[in-house]
């Protein structure tokens, strides 16, 4: 018994790490857009095929100031002002999101910028109107997914 339970402790070790590397998270945001269309159920139903594990989520109105703070990366950028009046103009459904590979992964399912670009059965291929109003978000990077996560949930708030 003893020998067994030292086995298990070394193979836990070995494994331990690996396996915990293995999931990881990203964040998402259901666009007003998309909201105002009553596409929210659909879309949350697309993220659940996909094999993704909702870890945190709610529905909030943001003021043109956390939009602004949100996509502040894009200041500098000609349509920021459209971005974040876009952004601020009705509710979002916010979530953490939690799968194997999950940035590169949820970036494909939501597709290109531009649903003109965008691969048959994605998100943006389905309910996006335009690159401006184009239904969801889905971080860029691990990084980046972390810091998103974290400006709409506390800790506690995320599962
Ligand atoms: P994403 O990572 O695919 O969301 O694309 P980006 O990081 O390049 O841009 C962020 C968001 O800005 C996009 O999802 C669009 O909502 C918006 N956006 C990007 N390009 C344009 C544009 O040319 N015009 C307008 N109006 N909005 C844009």
């Amino acid at each position: 018994m003893h020998k067994f339970n030292c086995i298990y402790k070394v193979l836990g070790l070995i494994f331990a790490p690996k396996i915990t590397k293995m999931t990881n998270r990203t964040f998402t945001m259901i666009k007003p857009d998309a909201t105002q269309k009553g596409n929210t159920g659909a879309i949350l139903e697309m993220i659940n095929n996909g094999g993704f594990r909702i870890v945190a989520m709610k529905m909030l109105h943001l003021s043109s100031e956390k939009a602004g703070e949100f996509y502040a990366v894009h200041k500098e950028r000609p349509f920021y002002g459209e971005l974040v009046e876009f952004m601020s103009r009705g509710p979002i459904t916010a979530a953490i999101l939690e799968k194997e590979n999950a940035v590169e992964d949820f970036r494909k399912l939501i597709g290109a910028t531009n649903p003109a670009n965008a691969e048959d059965g994605t998100i943006r291929k389905r309910f996006a109107a335009s690159i401006g109003e184009n239904a969801i978000h889905g971080s860029d990077s691990d990084e980046n997914a972390a810091i998103e996560g974290d400006f709409f949930f506390s800790k506690l708030e995320q599962f």
